[in-house]
């Protein structure tokens, strides 16, 4: 199921009890209903100002770690038969890891009705472009954060404006060569003070590129990155003004505009997050697999949801929801 639909779903039913209970449901009848963000690799061959991997301190106590070809195997065996869907690069560079269009194989093998790759795109040759088409992979999303060059290699240090649309050209002539519809090309744009405004331009650029959706969303603080102006109050009108515009721009082309006009600073509490949190992602990266309390080299998933009574947990949240807090989570309204 494609994320916009499960967006849709999500806004559908209000009840976050109805949706736990949902969740404790397909669990118990063995049926998918988890979302796996997958990590092979924890490094990245850029550095974002507004990233993590621009911040010195959060380097040097995260060096870089990947998952040998064996230990993929076992996570993907655990967790990947529940996954309703798989996204391979979540918080780092998913191209990093030598043989990437294998890790779209490995979901199908256990047939992931949808598997998504998040990557910068520097390092995504034509040949990679054509595996990962062969390989079935439904959606790609590509991180761009400014439209004009200065913009986006200033965000962006590391990576090459000229290389990012080379790439990207290659791709859609890779999918044409295939005559493959897919993956989707899903480009994801963080908005900040000073790339705001230049979204205004953003389809006299990107047009050429038969996108399907454009993801927008304000910047999140993640501690002492490069980039320090994360205060967006004082841009909300203009914020508000650029997405109207690129809202009806998206319609009349057929592009699916995911973005956050309903929280854009991120001061509400979610509760569709606190689902997504305790019942419905399962994060998997090098050092760090769903929860701090799974030992997953010794115990299997299976397992570990019976030793810490998983479902019970889950009964629990039903009977009586915590108290949220406001987080920095982002929830994505479908435009
Ligand atoms: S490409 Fe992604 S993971 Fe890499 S620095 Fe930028 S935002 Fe972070």
């Amino acid at each position: 199921m494609r994320t916009e639909r499960i967006l849709r779903l999500n806004s559908l039913i209000r009840s976050t009890r109805l949706k736990l209970a949902g969740a404790l449901a397909f669990d118990c009848l063995g049926l998918r209903h988890s979302i796996v963000r997958f990590d092979p690799v924890l490094a990245c061959n850029v550095r974002c100002g507004m990233c993590y991997f621009s911040d010195d301190n959060w380097l040097a106590q995260n060096p870089v770690k990947r998952l040998s070809e064996a230990e993929i195997e076992r996570l993907a065996a655990m967790f990947f038969p529940q996954a309703m869907q798989l996204h391979i690069g979540c918080g780092a560079e998913p191209t990093l890891y030598k043989n990437f269009p294998k890790l779209v194989s490995l979901g199908k093998k256990y047939r992931v009705p949808f598997i998504g790759f998040t990557t910068n795109a520097q390092l995504l040759t034509a040949e990679k472009s054509a595996a990962l088409i062969e390989a079935g992979l439904d959606e790609i999303t590509i991180s761009t954060h400014g439209v004009k060059q200065e913009t986006y290699e200033r965000l962006m240090k590391k990576a090459s404006y000229p290389r990012y649309h080379q790439n990207l050209a290659d791709l859609v002539e890779a999918k044409r060569a295939a005559k493959s519809a897919s993956p989707r090309i899903r480009i994801n744009y963080t908005v900040n003070p000073d790339n705001l405004s230049e979204l205004r331009d953003f389809f006299a650029v990107f047009g050429k590129y038969a996108i399907s959706t454009l993801q927008v969303r304000p910047v999140v603080d993640m501690g002492d990155t490069d980039y320090k102006d994360k205060n967006f109050d004082p841009h909300l009108g203009e914020y508000k003004e650029i997405m109207d515009g690129l809202s009806q721009e998206c319609r009349s082309r057929g592009i699916v505009l995911l973005a956050n006009l309903r929280n854009p600073t991120y001061s509400n509490p979610n509760e569709a997050s606190f689902v997504y949190e305790k019942a419905i992602l399962r994060y998997i990266g090098p050092g760090y697999v769903w929860r701090d309390d799974f030992d997953w080299r010794k115990r299997t998933y299976r397992e570990f949801k019976r030793e810490v009574r998983y479902r019970r947990e889950l009964l629990g949240y039903i009977m009586k929801l915590p108290a949220l807090k406001s987080a920095n989570t982002v929830a994505y309204e479908v435009y």
